[in-house]
């Protein structure tokens, strides 16, 4: 049969948040761009967030197979959810809503299981929290592939937590520190720097049905390439023995700066306005400061992070997202006036077109709660960062990037605490400092930033034709392609009905 690329279907389907929906939508146009039909599946809720980047990458970008989207209904009534909640970050302050959208998820089998019959892709990509997937995958005999839109390192990490019960011994909470065991690294962390999930048993069987799944699963795309964490990349396949493909950074699909600046919402501010602000600074001499898609900064920190960067004297760009009220509340007296008037800063409200601004020659660093795409974002620009991570599995990325790659330095922060908790006020001093170690002259600073042009320049390698996620992609749709050769279609009829 003379199968090509260009009859391979992948469907792809990710988890209902911004932080999981971008890097999928990426992933699927890096897919198209090698000539694979590519499906985004979501719910109606989140199409119009994703169906503009379709649009422009259908229209103006060298895709080899247009990108196409399908709707799949979100069970809201019967998970109990209220009308609009298709979303993880309207769910954040509220841990009721959140464990009937984790329902949500489960309840989404059937009609998952209906689409995946109508459209007969030759593949799944699916998040690793869609574990209902899996199953509806397996039934039907098509190979579901999880997508990781998280670190090697963080996986590796996470298998060690498991597999040496590490957390059995270390009471929850506490300050008490142990060090993970059999990593390529010697890496310590704080117990209170990770979830406690003891007291929260559905959550923690949501997780666990999450790995099983993975475990289930036919194999593993991951937002990552092999130079940027090689020991972790060798661990994960060797030790953790799952078949890995590292594709990233999926970000650096992006070409263009309509692609750039239209991932995930439309942009809180212009993007020419920022790029002319942008113009007006010194190379390397601009801090941006974002918190990612999901954290609401209280009124207190922003505050202090003003404060923080006035004293630093470093010109910036803060993005603030959520923030109810008139800025006099929020910032400090004068500030808007002395500071922001005269030039030397911006404030988006709202939400920031983040891979323009990092890759601007002006910025030469990045305060960062170290979501792991916002990581992969620094990294692929040559940005060293202020580690500053908050929730989910970020204290792990901190780690990667101040000690294993030795491109950022933390703020200080110890507790993990959820999105919507209560969590200790980092002072305008502490931020001070950090921004002035890795913005300064001295030779560490020196030496964060030598580092990081270096895994930016590993990056762009890796995804042009002839690197290793280039590489991978490849391997991936052959081995699509040899399989559709040898079991053809008739899976579906003999599948059963799910
Ligand atoms: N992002 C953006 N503008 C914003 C905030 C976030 O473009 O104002 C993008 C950012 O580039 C990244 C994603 O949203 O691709 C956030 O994902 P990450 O894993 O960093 O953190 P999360 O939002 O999941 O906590």
């Amino acid at each position: 049969m003379g199968l090509s690329t260009q009859d391979l279907h992948i469907l792809f389907l990710p988890f209902m948040a911004p932080g999981h929906i971008i890097p999928t939508v990426d992933l699927a146009k890096l897919f198209a761009c090698r000539g694979v039909k590519a499906t985004i599946l979501t719910t109606p809720g989140n199409a119009p967030s994703i169906q503009p980047s379709i649009d422009h990458a259908n229209d103006s970008c060298s895709l080899r197979h247009p990108m196409a989207l399908s709707l799949l209904p979100f069970p809201a009534a019967e998970a109990g959810i209220p009308p609009g909640c298709e979303n993880l970050v309207v769910t954040l302050n509220n841990h009721d809503i959140q464990l009937k959208f984790i329902k949500a998820m489960e309840l989404l089998r059937q009609p998952f299981a209906r689409v995946l019959r109508e459209l007969l892709p030759d593949a799944v990509v699916s998040d690793y929290l869609l574990s209902s997937t899996q199953d509806v995958a397996a039934e039907l005999a098509v190979p579901r592939l999880v997508f990781h839109g998280m670190s090697l390192f963080y996986l590796c990490a996470s298998h060690s937590i498991d597999s040496f019960k590490v957390l059995e011994s270390v009471p929850p909470g506490g300050a008490e520190s142990f060090v993970l065991p059999s990593l390529p690294h010697r890496i310590e962390m704080q117990r209170s720097q990770i979830w406690d999930l003891s007291k929260m048993p559905e959550m923690a069987a949501f997780f666990d049905r999450c790995k099983n799944s993975e475990e289930r699963s036919y194999g593993v795309v991951a937002n990552s390439y092999y130079e940027l964490e090689p020991d972790y990349a060798e661990h994960y396949r060797k030790v953790v023995g799952r078949r890995v493909w590292n594709v990233g950074p999926v970000s650096l699909c992006n070409r263009n700066e309509i692609e750039k600046s239209r991932r995930g919402d439309e942009t809180s501010m212009d993007c020419n306005q920022c790029l002319s602000w942008l113009n007006t600074n010194k190379p390397g001499s601009v801090v941006y400061v974002c918190f990612g898609s999901m954290y609401k900064l209280p009124i207190a920190q922003i505050r202090e992070i003003a404060l923080g960067l006035e004293a630093s004297d470093t010109p910036f760009i803060l993005v603030v997202r959520g923030v109810r009220g008139n800025d006099a509340d929020w910032l400090p007296e004068g500030f808007e006036e002395e500071v922001v008037g005269r030039g030397k800063g911006l404030i988006i409200r709202g939400w920031a077109p983040q891979i323009v601004i990092l890759n601007h020659e002006a910025v030469g660093g990045f305060v960062t709660h170290c979501g792991w795409n916002s990581c992969l974002e620094g990294v692929s620009a040559g940005v060293p960062m202020i580690t500053w991570p908050m929730f989910a599995e970020q204290f792990f990325n901190e780690r990667l990037i101040v000690e294993v790659l030795k491109v950022g330095v933390g703020v200080g922060v110890k507790e993990f605490a959820r999105a919507g908790a209560e969590r200790r006020v980092v002072a305008g001093e502490e931020i001070r400092r950090a921004v002035g170690r890795v913005m300064g002259g001295g030779e560490e600073a020196e030496e964060m930033r030598r580092r990081a042009r270096e895994l930016a320049e590993m990056a762009r390698r890796a995804v042009e034709e002839g690197g290793s996620s280039y590489a991978d992609v490849g391997e991936l749709i052959e081995e699509l392609i040899e399989r559709r050769k040898t079991t053809g279609r008739e899976w579906m009829g003999s599948a059963e009905q799910v």
